[in-house]
């Protein structure tokens, strides 16, 4: 075989995991029949309100499978045409509650589009016509859901930020020493980051909330133990923690995990993951609970980045 021929076969029956985007902007309501108005305020806040509010969904589609004689997993034109024709097409300038029966609450199956009942509806009606490995569904750049193909558990992350200054420097060595290992992070008198963080969590989508726990008291557990204590401070000298432990990246990623990782068990969920930007040029990854699943870090990263 020729050399041309053979580069022509490259990567025939090999494997492959393509993604592709799409974008829908839809409206929804979490409203329970069962409930009065004032448990389903209680409950939803303002998401309760009539007659709902609008999001614009963005959904990544992860698919795998071994390349073709074209060099492709899938022609692209026909995950195109799936995914209009089964989902955005179906659901763009939609009211959700009323789009998919899935999401009728008038019915005792009825479960609320939530992000994540939403992208468990989406893969039960896009695997039939797509070998997916993954989703993810954005419903704001700073909230998404990630859905693995487990029928009832999904992956929720909630994305927040705080500004804080630090200084990497073990305290026992001279600075000399502290700036071969650390560089100008050693500097004495410190330098600051704008932190994104992003904390995911792992647990069971509620057949009826369509929640797997409560956003708003996820997002108060953030403001309250990481956020309100690490913004604005000097982290060496402001949290007691790192007064002995040095922040870089990944032990202030650590530190959150830990200290995030018991009150969210309290309203339900598992905390999964958490990633902390310091910079566009650098980041920490924790998984707090990779040893109990059957999951490798690999298998939810699949998903494009975000
Ligand atoms: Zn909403
Ligand atoms: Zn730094």
């Amino acid at each position: 075989m020729t050399e041309t021929k053979l580069n022509a076969r490259h990567g025939l029956g090999r494997g492959c995991v393509i993604t592709r985007r799409a974008c829908f902007s839809a409206s929804h309501r979490y409203w329970l029949p069962e409930l009065s108005a004032d448990d389903n305020a209680a409950r939803f806040g303002p998401c309760a309100l009539a007659p709902g509010h609008g999001h614009n969904y963005e959904l990544i589609v992860s698919m795998g499978g071994e390349l073709d004689t074209d060099g492709m997993v899938l022609n692209l034109s026909e995950v195109k045409h799936a995914i209009r024709h089964e989902v955005t097409g179906q659901l763009d300038f939609r009211f959700l509650n009323e789009a998919w029966p899935e999401f009728d609450v008038s019915t005792p199956e009825g479960c609320l589009p939530t992000t994540e009942s939403l992208i468990r509806v989406i893969w039960q009606r896009l695997s039939p016509h797509l070998p997916i490995t993954a989703l993810r569904l954005y419903e704001q750049p700073g909230l998404w859901a990630d859905y693995l193909g487990h029928p009832m558990e999904a992956f929720l992350t909630i994305r927040s930020h705080f500004a804080a200054a630090h200084r990497l420097a073990r305290p026992e060595l001279s600075q000399e020493e502290n700036e071969a290992i650390y560089g100008k992070c050693a500097r004495p008198h410190g330098h600051g980051h704008n932190y994104l963080v992003d904390v995911t969590v792992r647990g069971a989508i509620d057949a009826r909330s369509g929640m797997v726990c409560d956003l708003s008291a996820l997002q108060r557990l953030v403001d309250d133990l990481v956020l309100e204590p690490f913004d604005h401070t000097f982290l060496n000298k402001d949290v007691p923690f790192f007064s002995e432990c040095v922040p870089t990246a990944e032990n202030i990623a650590l530190h959150i995990a830990d200290r995030l990782s018991a009150p969210i068990k309290a309203i339900g969920a598992n905390l999964h993951k958490v990633r902390l930007q310091e910079s566009p040029n650098n980041a920490a990854e924790v998984y707090a609970e990779v040893p109990q699943l059957e999951m490798t870090p690999a298998g939810l990263e699949a998903v494009a980045a975000g």
